[in-house]
């Protein structure tokens, strides 16, 4: 099923690969910082970057950071994102631009059943209409319209649409996806996730080609919660 969802990776650290590796030889070496990156090769980098990795030593990857545009996703999914805190955000807000004709979200398996469909949609338009109703009674009330909008934006669903931007280093992006690239995570911020991930894999291949859900270093940690298709993840994520 086609969604509304859209990721770009607007901006990154340049080169990641090579400040991650310069980072880690300042650990392990007696190289000054003039020498870090000197006789730095994409294959050593890439040696040492996999090395990290199998230690866990992780804060090297800090010193890289990725930003991402998000929209056509729901205030559901937002509410999940920011949850993630080691990360910064900026998101549309709605306290300042008016939810005209407020977009909406409409999960996959609503969208698929005709009557939940027809359900969802009325709702939606109800709250529409109470929204802009609240809209002129507080303007009235306020004389101003930033002052109503702040209030009756209360009424608006977790299903609006919503466009946000966010920066994360690598360290937290491992972790963002191993929390929200499995299948226990919901369908919207999963599919998400896996975007992010895709698109992060395509600019820094050696930092991310193992990144995902945690099933792919190990057992599932879900226990009984397992969504029990280890083998066709681990198939999806390494091919
Ligand atoms: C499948 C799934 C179901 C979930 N269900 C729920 C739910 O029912 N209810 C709910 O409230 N949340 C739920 N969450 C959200 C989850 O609990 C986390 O809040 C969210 O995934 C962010 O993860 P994080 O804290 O690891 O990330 P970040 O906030 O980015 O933190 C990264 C890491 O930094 C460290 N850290 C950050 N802040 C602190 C701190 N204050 N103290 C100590 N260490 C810190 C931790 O090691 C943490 O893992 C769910 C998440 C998933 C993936």
């Amino acid at each position: 099923m086609e969604t509304k969802l859209k990721v770009e990776l607007l901006m990154y650290t340049p080169q990641p690969e090579n400040i991650v590796a310069a980072a880690a030889k300042l650990c392990y070496s007696s190289s000054d910082i003039q020498g870090l990156l000197k006789g730095q090769t994409p294959e050593k980098a890439n040696k040492l970057i996999q090395r990290l990795l199998s230690y866990g030593h992780e804060s090297p990857f800090e010193h890289i950071s990725f930003t991402f545009g998000v929209e056509g996703v729901s205030r559901s999914l937002t509410h999940q994102l920011v949850r993630h805190r080691i990360a910064s955000y900026s998101q549309k807000s709605q306290r300042y631009v008016k939810e005209g004709q407020f977009s909406y979200i409409i999960p996959p398996a609503i969208e698929e059943h005709a009557e939940a469909r027809t359900l969802y949609i009325q709702a939606m338009e109800e709250q529409q209409k109470v929204y802009d109703q609240l809209v002129l009674l507080l303007c009235e009330q306020h004389g101003n319209e930033k002052q109503a909008l702040e209030d009756a934006r209360y009424i608006l669903p977790n299903a609006c649409e919503t466009k946000i931007v966010v920066t994360m280093n690598a360290r937290s992006l491992f972790n963002f996806f191993s929390n929200r690239c499995c299948n226990r995570a919901q369908w919207e911020i999963r599919q998400c996730a896996r975007e992010m991930l895709r698109l992060v894999q395509d600019v820094a291949p050696s930092i991310f080609n193992h990144a995902g859900p945690r099933c792919l270093q190990g057992p599932c940690p879900e226990g009984k919660m397992t969504c029990g298709e280890v083998q066709e993840v681990r198939k999806m994520f390494l091919g």
